[in-house]
Parts: structure tokens; sequence; C-alpha cells
């Protein structure tokens, strides 16, 4: 059988490196690939002119640059583009463009004055296993990893769509907070970020590149050794029994662990940088003035900043969950603010394309049969309540 061709996408520059290595080939070869694949955007090895003619026709043989197809992106009036990257399995994810609110996506300027920034909010992996409650994703159930090209591949789709627009600014900031619990797919996420910022590559500094986790204790230890990216928490609830319900990763690894975690991950980042709880407000279920007072108190004397997210509805919602009022929202906002945590409120966008936080569904073959469970209990309470 013949050999998979290897996939020079997503392949941080140490890695590319040895491949040339491996080949006989000086190293610098590394360095020319990457521009042509990120910069040129170029996927054909043999429009690559400054490589001789004969390692052209080496590297055809035994490698190629198999980027994600991208189906045509669905629009937001509020500017937010989604797409659907199509893995290699026949299943798709979601990749969401968050271009700075008053921002037009075809790169023209608000008020004269040019956006500054185009966010691309990634995924890591088909569905998720985790299950939050409140969360789109984890209905989808779970089927699997993304390797780093198809990681890498949204934001170099991304950014080319961009570059056909005119947007000369590309993505400035990526977040692994798409589909999926990125540091359950540690090493490719880790390579995918590697890529990121790499000046041959996307060149994106580290303070612009964001993991979001849902607490994976172990991986976030070992995030400190690897990298100095900026990290995310989604934290949601300030006490264990809440968290539990919200976040049932939180039965494996609650709370203090999770901070004790943050506080080792904080001594690799600069004084000046902090980590991101990330908070969805769900009315009467964690957004009261107690739940701030607690979550406050949680995070005295760690540097943190909260972001606040008012939930986003999603069919797929059998808790009955509710966005808060704006009046409770600015309530928990101002009394976290009072009790001096850094506080912001995610505006919500994309919510008319099921593009905000927690809406992502994609296309997955559920290996875990949670989707079928869901729809089943659905059936059942639907025969219950149609009997006279
Ligand atoms: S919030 Fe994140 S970790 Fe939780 S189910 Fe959704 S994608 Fe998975």
């Amino acid at each position: 059988m013949a050999e998979e061709k290897a996939n020079l996408l997503g392949m941080p520059r140490a890695a590319l490196g040895s491949f040339f290595a491996k080949i006989g080939e000086k190293p610098y070869r590394a360095d020319q690939v990457m521009r042509w694949i990120y910069r040129g955007k170029v996927t054909d090895i043999d429009a690559m002119t400054n490589i001789s003619r004969s390692l052209r026709g080496h590297l055809k043989e035994i490698a190629e640059i198999r980027v994600p197809a991208f189906s045509a992106g669905t629009r937001s009036s509020d500017g937010v583009v989604k797409w659907l990257a199509h893995t290699e399995h026949g299943q798709a994810v979601e990749t969401v463009l968050i271009p700075d609110a008053g921002a037009a996506y075809d790169g023209a300027t608000e008020g004269g004055a040019p956006h500054r920034r185009n966010t691309l909010c990634i995924s890591s992996q088909v569905g998720c296993a985790l299950d939050c409650s409140f969360c789109a994703t984890g209905k989808q159930g779970f089927n699997g990893n993304l390797t780093r090209a198809e990681i890498v591949g949204q934001v170099w789709q991304a950014g080319r769509e961009l570059a056909d627009r005119g947007d000369e600014r590309g993505i400035t900031n990526v977040v692994f907070m798409g589909m999926g619990e990125p540091l359950l797919n540690f090493q490719p996420v880790l390579d995918a970020a590697d890529v990121l910022m790499d000046d041959l590559a996307f060149g994106i500094s580290k303070r612009r590149v964001t993991i979001s986790t849902a607490g994976v204790v172990p991986r976030i230890r070992d995030l400190a050794s690897h990298t100095d990216v900026s990290l995310a928490v989604s934290l949601h609830a300030p006490r264990d029994e809440l968290r539990n319900v919200l976040v049932p990763l939180n039965r494996k690894y609650p709370i203090a662990e999770v901070l004790d975690a943050c506080r080792h991950y904080l001594r690799g980042l600069g004084e000046r940088r902090s980590i991101t709880m990330e908070y969805t407000l769900i009315d009467g279920v964690n957004d009261s003035v107690v739940d701030a007072r607690d979550l406050a108190h949680l995070l005295t004397g760690l540097r943190t900043k909260v972001n606040l997210i008012p939930f986003n509805p999603f069919p797929e919602d059998r808790n009955g969950y509710r966005r808060p009022s704006p009046a409770r929202i600015d309530r928990f906002q101002t009394s976290l603010l009072n009790a001096g945590v850094a506080t912001m409120l995610r505006t919500t966008r994309g919510d008319e394309i099921g593009a905000a936080c927690g809406q992502l569904t994609g296309t997955v073959h559920d290996r875990t049969q949670r989707r079928t469970r869901y729809l089943a209990r659905e059936r059942v309470s639907l025969e219950t309540r149609s009997v006279p």
C-alpha cells in the first residue's frame, strides 16, 4: 500500500526542519516552504519557484499541502461570518470570524477609522466529550480530534477569504473557543499555536492566541512547560455543587484544583498578564448577587479578569435556560467591579446565524451516542405531553 503523503500544513518550523533533514536537505528549506504556504497561500509545490525542480519533484512524491475545504460563509448582519470546515473523515466543524464591532467584513472602514481586530474562533475537536449543560457543541456528541493541519487550516482559509476581500489585516487574534476542548487534543493544539505565532507563518503575538479550557488540570500544568499563550478558563460558577451541573468535568477537577493550576500557569506569564475567566450568565442559575460575591471572593489574589457572556439559546437546550435581563446582567457586573474584579461584558455577536458562544454544532458523527440519547429523551417527553 502506498504510504500516505506528509501534510506540510500545520507543521511547526522545527518539525519541518527535521522533515527536510531526513531527506538530506538543509533546514532553511523549512523557512522557504513556510513562506510559500502561509505568506504566499500556495498549496501547489510546483509553484515554489525558489526550490529546485528536482527537489520539488521529490517533495511531490512524499508530501503535499492539504487544506480543509471551507463551505461558503454565512454572514450575520453584525459582521460575524461562520464557515463549516470539512475534515478528512467526512465531518465538519465550525469556524467563526468576529471582526471588531462596526468593522465590515469586506475590509471597509467605519467612520474613517480602519478596524483593528479580526478575531477568529477555531475548533479543535469534532464535537466535544465534555457536555457542558449550556453548550450546543456538547449536545452533538463527540467523534475525535482534529489534526494540526485541520486546526491551522481554519486560520489559513479564513485568512485567504479576508485577503480575497481586500482586508489586509488578515487574522489578528485567534481563540481556541470553537468546538471541542483544546487541552484534550494537546499536541496538535500546541503545534498549531506554534505555527500561529511563527513569524514565517501568521506571526500572531502570544497575547493574541488564546487557548480556552473547561479546566483539564493536568494539561494546564503541562501547558505551562510548553508555552505562554493566553489562557482562558470556562469557570461559569463560583461553587462546586453548581459547577458540577454546568461543567460536568468539575466532578473530576473541582474549582480549587483548577485555580491551583491557574496559579501555576500564571507563574510563567509576565506580571502584567492575567488569565481570563469565562462566565456564562444564565438567568436564575448563576447570576445572583450572592454568586457575584462568591466569585469575587474566589478570585481574590489571582491575576484574572472575568469575561461575562450572556447565555445564548440553542435548539437542543433541554434545561430551559434563558439569558438574564440587562438589569440582572448589569447588577452582576457591578457587584464584581465594586469588589475590585476586572470584568468585561462580551457583546453578543453572530447569534442570528448560530455563531455566538456556545452555539456551534457542525456535522458530527457521534461516537458517544449522546445525541441519540438526547433525541430519544425528547421523543419520550413529546409523546408524554401529547397523551390526552
Ligand atoms: S463549553 Fe467547551 S468544553 Fe464545554 S461542551 Fe462546549 S465545547 Fe465542550
